[in-house]
């Protein structure tokens, strides 16, 4: 059989990295990128970028766990690397801070970052709000310098990309075998899953740059991440609100929440507004799926509904979904060679 056409619809980090990991896994695959927004007019590209789980209630967590270790091994490996200043990977260190000492005092990801450990008087005395905190270092993706390597890299290994939005997976049969779906908080109306629902979030991006380490209120309400230009300043986490207007009220709230964090960010300079749709479900949908119309079938593989950890989990779900493609691309191989019998 000739070389399996795959489309891979979305161009957010979900999409660009699991194009990248179908072009490692599949190499004799033509594989093309279609997307109705590229960066920097992406969800992906409103995300801190951070590298900190947030717990998928119906995904198992052995599961997340092993995405997010994959994530991290391979973020960490471009850290390292020549690549780190363009593909905006550093490494971040910073604090976890709690008002009241959490259920589980340890998260399953705990022995993935690095340095995970409770933090001691001395450094609790920073934050007189909060009673318990963790101090570790995790990774950190600048999210349009990132979204733009990935699509050096594609490109560099001849995936086509285009803009094209996409109103019905049919619309593609003709011209792919397969089609992988990454299309984000778009799923929601492309494939009708009513099981997705966007959770807002608003964030400041400021020129802050003495603020070198990370703070996060451990109720995720309230988060300091610097980046290497920017540092962002969060959040709302704001369930069914599909509204991509900034809020005023919500900015002041904001900022005035950081800067009980961190008081020396009241002189923070040139102050931006962003805001973005998480794609968020019960469960990531990592799945193969086989669309039937008229006798005639379409091989799906959906990768959406990463929620708050997109990118925390993007190379753990991007290898699983290139493992999907690489299935279906075998099981069109075997039924290639039976119809030749
Ligand atoms: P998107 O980035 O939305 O990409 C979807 C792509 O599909 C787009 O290119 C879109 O144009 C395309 N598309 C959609 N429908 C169609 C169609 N019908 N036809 C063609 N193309 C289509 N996560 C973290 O891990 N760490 C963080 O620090 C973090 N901070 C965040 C802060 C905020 C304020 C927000 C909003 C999110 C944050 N996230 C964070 C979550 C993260 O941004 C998302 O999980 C992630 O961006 C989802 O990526 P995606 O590629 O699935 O979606």
């Amino acid at each position: 059989m000739a070389a399996p056409k795959v489309a891979v619809i979305g161009a957010g980090v979900i999409g660009l990295s699991t194009a990248l990991c179908i072009v490692e896994t599949c190499p004799s695959c033509s594989l093309t990128v279609l997307s109705d927004q590229f960066s920097p007019n992406t969800t992906s590209d409103i995300a801190a970028g951070i590298l900190i789980p947030h717990t998928y209630p119906g995904t198992p967590i052995h599961v997340q766990k092993q995405w997010f270790k994959e994530t991290f091994t391979d973020l960490f490996a471009i850290s390292n690397s020549a690549e780190a200043s363009e593909a905006g990977v550093h490494l971040i260190s910073g604090w976890q801070v709690f008002k009241n000492t959490p259920k589980e005092e340890l998260p399953f990801w705990s022995d993935v970052v690095l340095g995970f450990r409770l933090m001691s008087e001395a450094e609790l005395q920073k934050f007189p709000q909060h009673r318990f905190g963790q101090a570790f270092t995790t990774l950190k993706c600048d999210c349009p310098p990132y979204l733009l390597w990935l699509e050096k890299r594609l490109k560099a290994a001849g995936v086509q990309m285009h803009t094209r939005k996409v109103a019905d997976l049919w619309e593609l049969q003709s011209e792919y075998n397969i089609v992988v779906n990454c299309t984000g908080i778009g799923a929601h109306q492309l494939v009708g899953d009513e099981k997705l629902f966007p959770v807002r979030g608003q964030v400041l991006k400021v020129h802050a740059p003495w603020v070198k380490n990370f703070i996060r209120d451990g109720d995720g309400s309230t988060y300091i991440y610097p980046g290497i230009h920017r540092v962002t300043l969060g959040g709302t986490r704001e369930m069914e609100n599909w509204s991509l207007s900034p809020d005023p009220g919500t900015t002041k709230d904001i900022f005035d929440r950081c800067c009980s964090l961190e008081p020396s960010l009241q002189v923070a300079q040139d102050i931006t507004v962003k805001v973005g749709l998480r794609p968020s479900r019960q469960c990531v949908r990592v799945q193969r799926e086989v669309l039937s119309q008229g006798g005639v079938k379409l091989l799906v593989v959906h990768n959406y509904g990463h929620g708050a950890g997109g990118f925390s989990m993007h190379r753990g779900t991007a290898k699983e979904a290139a493992r999907l493609v690489r299935d279906c691309i075998a099981a069109l191989q075997a039924s290639s060679s039976r119809a030749k019998l």
